[in-house]
């Protein structure tokens, strides 16, 4: 059977290199005469799995010494909580910017554990705050913010600048896309399956100043300084998910690092705006300051085409574009896996069903 372009935005495409170096290993794995999945996460070959990760991420995001960096399960919505356990302090409110669904979703969880407010809401108008949309007190806990909001496709092309007060960005479907200036935030949290590997878990980076004084009581899974403590092993990690991260990293290394990435990935985007906006006849409603480089909604000019879009879209390898339910269209997720090769396939395909259905 062949593989599809899987536009999906996550648990999304990775590149057949690891999912062949992954199989080649599942009975054997580094001549142990088993699979990762067998053997302890306290023994030397796993430590330096981990340890391995570890490494690769700091080189290819340049992560300064004084950022730790953990490996969680529970995913970006785990770290909904932990942030607000974490980072939130008695008698301090945490500030939360909106740019979409998933930092409403954050606003949501972190207001179980913390007092929250909302400082800037551009949701409706599909584009990122600029600094006049934000209304800081300079007092806040922590600021938060999405990166890039995955399921409409807007993306900051800037860090939101927040003082002396620590800048929290989800990460979770654009980490590793291109290179971030880690030392301009407090933490950075990802959730794996979009850029980073298999789904279940998360990667944190966070300024050890922020972890040193633990806060109340936080589960000891969440808990970022227990965590730290323990190399993210407080319980049984996710050790498939972790190895197949490793091998991730080490295939983007292999690809040139992050800014050979960001380069693909800026004409990947470029390429498929572009086609949409010269059709007229598709189109995507993001403000073109703020148009994510990872997920591309669109939308056909009469929606009772849609369904035959995806089939035939189905037919010629090109899967998963169907768009997220609350607005509808279609989406093409093009993480760090997806070739350019499967960017100009839809392009051709999108041509050549406005040309028939024109
Ligand atoms: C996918 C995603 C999440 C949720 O990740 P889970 O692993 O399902 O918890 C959170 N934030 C953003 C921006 C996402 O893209």
């Amino acid at each position: 059977m062949n593989r599809v372009y899987n536009f999906s935005p996550g648990p999304s495409m990775l590149p057949d290199a690891v999912l062949e170096k992954a199989r080649d290993s599942l009975l054997n794995w580094n001549n142990t005469g088993m699979s990762v999945m067998e053997i302890s996460h306290r023994g030397k070959d796993f430590a330096a799995v981990a340890q391995s990760f570890e490494g690769r991420l700091r080189r290819l995001l340049a992560i300064p010494e004084n950022y730790r960096v953990l490996y969680l399960s529970g995913g970006a919505t785990g770290q909904f909580a932990a942030v607000a356990l974490n980072l939130g302090r008695p008698g301090k409110h945490a500030e939360y910017l909106i740019s979409g669904q998933w930092g409403k979703k954050a606003v949501a969880e972190a207001a179980q554990f913390t007092d929250v407010r909302t400082v800037a809401d551009t949701f409706a108008q599909l584009r990122a705050p600029v600094a006049e949309d934000i209304n800081l007190s300079g007092e806040a806990s922590y600021v938060h913010y999405t990166h890039n909001e995955t399921i409409i496709g807007v993306e900051y092309q800037t860090v939101p600048e927040t003082g002396a007060v620590p800048l929290v960005g989800d990460f979770s479907s654009t980490l590793l896309s291109r290179p971030v200036p880690i030392s301009r935030y407090g933490a950075i949290y990802a959730c794996t399956q979009k850029n980073i590997g298999a789904a279940g878990t998360a990667v944190v980076i966070v300024r050890e100043d922020l972890i040193k004084d633990k806060p109340k009581a936080v589960p000891s899974i969440f808990d970022w300084t227990v965590q730290d403590g323990q190399q993210s092993m407080y319980n049984t990690p996710a050790t498939f998910n972790w190895y197949l991260s490793e091998l991730v990293l080490e295939w983007i290394e292999d690809q040139g690092g992050l800014e050979v990435m960001a380069e693909h990935n800026q004409a990947k985007a470029s390429a498929l705006y572009d086609y949409i906006d010269d059709s007229q006849w598709y189109r995507n409603p993001i403000d073109k300051q703020s148009r994510s480089w990872m997920n591309v909604p669109f939308t056909l000019p009469d929606d009772s085409l849609d369904a035959r879009f995806l089939g035939e879209a189905e037919q010629a390898g090109l899967a998963n574009l169907k768009g997220h339910r609350s607005i509808g269209g279609m989406r093409a997720s093009i993480y760090n896996s997806m070739p350019m090769a499967g960017v100009q396939a839809l392009i051709d395909f999108m041509r050549d069903f406005a040309q028939r259905n024109g």
